[in-house]
């Protein structure tokens, strides 16, 4: 089997062609470093991403709040992960590197918070104020 895929690593941006044997020798061309082949291999391998996304969450400023796998995920699971953060629904305030979702659809890995949902003031006089530099 013959592959070419893009390093997504660093910025750089590799064209690498992987080829894999019946007997599972993995061969790699076109990288610049050893992170391509380890990209290249674990990609005809077993595939993994962190996946992103925002999840709702009640009482807060804004009506959302950013999340990320804690670490990758198998490929497979993607649409499973994001079922579960799309039902999710957190409730402020949500702090950077919270937890979010435990054990997010059985991968083993946890869904964490990447932004700060601060909870919204109970009443306007707990409303921070905001003075315009214009005045
Ligand atoms: S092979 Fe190395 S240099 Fe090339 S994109 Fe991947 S990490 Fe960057």
């Amino acid at each position: 089997m013959k592959q070419e895929m893009i390093c997504i690593c660093c910025p750089l941006g590799c064209r690498m062609t992987v080829c894999k044997e019946p007997e599972g020798t993995i061969t790699v061309t076109g990288n610049t470093c050893p992170r391509g082949r380890q990209y290249a291999e674990k990609e005809v391998t077993a595939p993994t991403r962190v996946v992103t996304s925002t999840v709702a969450v009640s009482g807060a400023v804004c009506p959302r709040v950013c999340v990320k796998t804690a670490q990758d995920i198998p490929k497979e699971k993607i649409f499973d992960v994001m079922h579960e953060i799309h039902s999710a629904k957190a409730c402020a305030p949500v702090h950077i590197g919270d937890v979010i979702l435990q054990n997010c659809a059985g991968t083993g890995v946890d869904v964490v918070a990447t932004s700060n949902a601060p909870a919204e003031p109970h009443n306007a006089h707990d409303a921070p104020k905001i003075e315009s530099p214009l005045r």
